[in-house]
């Protein structure tokens, strides 16, 4: 039966969720701020649904998003990544007002959104962790306590809000009198970005891999999982590029990680997709890290190599039905690899380029090549949200041949306005250090002279920015 769904997110994952819904002959609610006016998620969907001004309020009012929903409609909502995704009271509102969450239920997101408690339950499940410590008590005892673990496990550890996300709110310690300096400005920080003080320590895993594994269950308990992600290259602890699967070249030890995964999945009572994230460390030991409750940015790379598609399978298992697949149908073919290519300036610190106009947009295409964007020639880039632009991921046989594909697409690239990761990107793949395989989360501290390039101008793109100055001015700059 024909059921409205609403789509409660912006950008590339809007555009992403909604196909799905249209796909499966849904129809697809979004709803948006006036910055995103212009958005290309409010034309493709079916309905579209004001909630404000925002910036970024209006997609994180529970209240709203939910009245949204009882005024058209909708029987469910997928909330995608950030915004209302993690957010228990969100999910927990849904139930409340008999409208279905699509992703796990309100008492799983708030027990993994908490890392020590999620840590506690896999304690208990007896999956490995590193050395770490509760919730430190506020004030005095607080740090002492962080004192006593330190003198225990040494020096460095990272301090990290307990209810942290999307890299913020880490840092490495390295010895007791920037413990203590830093324990306060840790608590203010995590107050302010997650309306939560609470910070814990972990022992430091140095220069680890981020392995990562999609996980997928049904209500029956059901629980599968499509391979894992290599998602170690990272700036500021958050992910650039990602890569399916892992180039770890010990298949058992992958299988491992895949069963640890399913096995922490089950021990949370996880329902829905979600991703379980690991460190493993130069030794090839693996430490689990959190449960991500929601779709990744990166689930490009796992449906590409599975052919999976999994926005489909969580509106269908959140709407009720048994997982179509069993784990012996999950076949990993080749690689793939995502950039997010963002609109930013690599080389000034990454400083967002938001409120450029994007004058001229050609994407590259062919054999093995999927973009997740919503530019389009004459978007003004809203200066209010995150800066990604489109993810491109391509697909390949073997990994040199994927990578050729990355590096023959960032080529074909043209985006005239705002600046870009795209060229810093190509310097990166034709790193012997990632074309090896050989990386870890240190890879953008060890290779910064990667930033170092110049500007990108191809023939292309000179050509293109004349194309734009005649389209925009109406005459030819080099006419007589
Ligand atoms: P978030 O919720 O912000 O994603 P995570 O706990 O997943 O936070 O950590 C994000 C990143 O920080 C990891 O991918 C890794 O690069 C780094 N990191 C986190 N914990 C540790 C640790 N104990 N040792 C080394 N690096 C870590
Ligand atoms: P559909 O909506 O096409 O009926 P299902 O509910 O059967 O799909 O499954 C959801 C997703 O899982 C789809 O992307 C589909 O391609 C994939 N899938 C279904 N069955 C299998 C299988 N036996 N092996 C691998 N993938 C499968
Ligand atoms: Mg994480």
């Amino acid at each position: 039966m024909k059921k409205k769904i609403l789509v409660a997110n912006r950008g590339e994952i809007a555009l992403r969720l909604i196909r799905a819904i249209q796909e499966l002959g849904h129809t697809a609610v979004a709803v948006y701020e006036t910055p995103d006016n212009e958005a290309l998620h409010i034309r493709t969907a079916d309905e579209a649904v004001w909630l404000g001004d925002g910036p970024r309020s209006d997609y994180l009012n529970i209240d709203k998003v939910i009245q949204a929903a009882k005024k058209t409609g909708a029987c469910a909502i997928h909330p995608g990544y950030g915004f209302l995704a993690e957010n228990p009271d969100f999910a927990k509102a849904c139930e409340d007002n008999g409208i279905i969450f699509i992703g796990p239920p309100s008492n799983v997101i708030q027990a993994l959104g908490d890392k020590v408690t999620a840590r506690k339950i896999m304690q208990e499940a007896g999956i490995p962790l590193v050395p770490g410590t509760p919730s430190l008590a506020p004030g005095e005892a607080g740090l002492a306590e962080a004192v006593e673990f330190c003198n225990t496990h040494g020096y460095p550890v990272m301090l990290k809000a307990t209810a942290g996300g999307g890299g913020r709110g880490i840092r490495r310690i390295d010895d007791e009198k920037q413990l203590k300096a830093e324990i306060p400005v840790a608590r203010a920080e995590a107050k302010a970005a997650f309306a939560n003080d609470a910070v814990f320590l972990e022992k430091l895993v140095e220069n680890p891999k981020h392995i990562e594994v999609q996980v997928i269950a049904d209500k029956e308990g059901t629980t599968v999982h499509l391979g894992s992600r290599d998602c170690s290259i990272q700036r500021r602890n958050q992910k650039l590029i990602e890569i399916a699967p892992s180039l770890i070249p010990d298949q058992a030890l992958v299988d491992k990680i895949c069963e640890t995964a399913v096995q922490a999945a089950k021990a949370a009572k996880y329902f829905n997709a979600g991703t379980v994230e690991f460190l493993v460390d130069k030794n090839y030991n693996f430490y689990f890290m959190e449960i991500n409750t929601r779709v990744q940015v990166e689930h490009t790379v796992t449906e590409m190599v599975t052919g999976i598609d999994i926005v489909r399978t969580q509106i269908k298992l959140a709407l009720g039905k048994k997982l179509a697949f069993a784990q012996d149908d999950v076949q990993i073919r080749g690689y793939a690899i995502e950039v997010r290519i963002n609109a930013e300036d690599p080389q000034n610190n990454f400083m967002p380029e938001g409120g450029k106009t994007v004058s001229v947009y050609r994407s590259p295409g062919g054999y093995g090549v999927r973009l997740d964007g919503f530019a389009y020639q004459g978007y003004t880039i809203p200066e209010v949200y995150d800066s990604l632009l489109v993810k491109l991921t391509v697909h390949g046989f073997s990994w040199n041949e994927t990578v050729d594909r990355l590096r023959r697409c960032l080529n074909n690239f043209v985006i005239v306005g705002p600046k870009t990761t795209i060229p810093f990107y190509l310097r990166v793949i034709d790193d012997p250090d990632f074309k090896g395989g050989d990386f870890n989360t240190s890879f953008l501290d060890t290779h910064d002279y990667l930033l170092e390039y110049e500007d990108f101008t191809s023939e292309g793109n000179k050509l293109a920015h004349l194309i734009a100055e005649i389209h925009y001015r109406q005459q030819n700059p080099y006419a007589v």
